[in-house]
């Protein structure tokens, strides 16, 4: 059994900001970066993105992909150990926690404090037809598959009103003829600016108040997808489109740790207020794993942060425990009375 003192899953934003806090700290964070956990690449969401505009320090922008590689460069520049495998099993109920790779039979590998930070998967509707034509006409991820040939000048359609369906609509203009973007409100969620752009671009075809139904396909690939209103007659439409796209939010990657750690009704990890502790001493969570509300890189990078700076101070109480040793001393009076130096 291999011990680490502390061990990171992850590989987004907040798992790379704790081992770079880590490592220069010299505890030699060993952080696992999956293997497509969760069908993610190492490097996270924004490995699936194209131009990441609002993290600090870039103001020309720079490639999702392009900052998850500086950051994990970062990491390893300070020591980090990074291990490119996805973490099957964690179990919290022994001390130290164990862990075992995908690749392995048995835990292999212990250690005394845990950094979650698996962030988030894209969610699905599971309609019928979505099976048969899913990576055959139907993604979740318009940046890896919106150029392949299929899509090229085609009908596609985006589902989502938030600002990843704004983005992933934005980005398929390039390759079809047209983009239909379906909203289940009559109105989007998307930030303004966002909203803005969407709204002006001349191949968007906005759908408000609708949902898909069904998939349909020729066999082998999407065809058509069939949409009904949420309003009024309820009318069914078919939309011939030879691409579907989903961007209606993700999913906290939790299955590691279900049962063992308190989490929320939607299923993402519960920290205390205002830090990263979980209800299981030495497990920290950090990212999109324990924040609903704003899942942002640079919010994910801060919460990476916390967690390391509490992971380690937990660590050093636990290595040499705090004695508080009271001293004499003697007051205005001449009285003496004992003195808590820590106070
Ligand atoms: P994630 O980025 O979710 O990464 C977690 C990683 O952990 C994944 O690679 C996963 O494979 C790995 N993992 C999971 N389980 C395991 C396991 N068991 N073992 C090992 N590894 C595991 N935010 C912005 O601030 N600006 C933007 O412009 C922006 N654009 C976005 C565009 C898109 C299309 C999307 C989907 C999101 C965008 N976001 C943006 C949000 C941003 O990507 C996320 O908030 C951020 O990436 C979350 O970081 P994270 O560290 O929590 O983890
Ligand atoms: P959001 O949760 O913000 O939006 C999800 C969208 O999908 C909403 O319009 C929602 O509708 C809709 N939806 C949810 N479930 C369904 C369903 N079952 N059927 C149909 N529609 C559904 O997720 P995003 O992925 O868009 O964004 C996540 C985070 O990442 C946000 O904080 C966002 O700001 C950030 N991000 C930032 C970007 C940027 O700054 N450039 C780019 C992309 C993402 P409803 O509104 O009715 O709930």
């Amino acid at each position: 059994m291999q011990h680490h003192k502390v061990v990171i899953i992850g590989s987004g934003p907040a798992a790379h900001t704790a081992a770079i806090y880590l490592s220069r700290a010299e505890l030699h964070p060993v952080l696992y970066e999956g293997m497509l956990a969760n069908g993610i690449a190492a490097g996270g969401q924004l490995t699936t993105t194209t131009d990441v505009e609002n993290f600090p320090g870039f103001p020309a922008g720079i490639g999702g992909s392009e900052l998850m590689d500086a950051m994990r460069a970062q990491s390893l520049r300070f020591g980090t150990h990074v291990v490119t495998s996805t973490v099957s099993h964690l179990n919290l109920r022994k001390r130290p926690f164990e862990l075992q790779l995908e690749e392995e039979d048995a835990a292999s590998i212990s250690a005394d404090a845990v950094i979650l930070a698996t962030g988030a998967s894209a969610k699905r509707l599971h309609l019928p037809g979505e099976e048969k034509y899913w990576q055959s006409g139907i993604s979740a991820c318009a940046v890896c598959d919106g150029a392949v040939p299929i899509f090229r000048n085609r009908e596609l359609a985006v589902i989502g009103g938030g600002d990843s369906a704004a983005e992933e609509a934005l980005f398929l203009t390039k390759y079809g003829s047209a983009v239909h973007v379906l909203v289940r409100r009559d109105k989007l969620r998307a930030s303004s600016i966002m909203a803005k752009r969407l709204l002006a671009h001349p191949k968007i075809r906005m759908h408000y108040s609708c949902e898909a139904i069904e998939c349909r396909g020729d066999g082998s690939l999407l065809t058509s997808l069939c949409i009904r209103g949420t309003t009024g007659a309820k009318e069914v439409t078919e939309l011939p489109v030879s691409g579907l796209f989903y961007a209606i939010g993700h999913e906290p990657a939790t299955q590691l740790v279900r049962g063992q750690i308190e989490v929320d009704a939607d299923g993402y990890i519960r920290t205390e207020p205002g830090t990263s502790r979980t209800n299981v001493e030495g497990v920290f969570a950090a990212g999109d794993v324990q924040d609903k509300k704003y899942r942002q890189a640079v919010t994910s990078a801060g919460t990476g942060c916390i967690a390391a700076l509490e992971a380690e101070r937990w660590l050093s109480e636990r290595e040499t425990p705090v004695v508080v040793e009271e001293r004499q001393a003697v007051n205005g009076s001449g009285q003496t009375y004992k003195e808590n130096p820590q106070l």
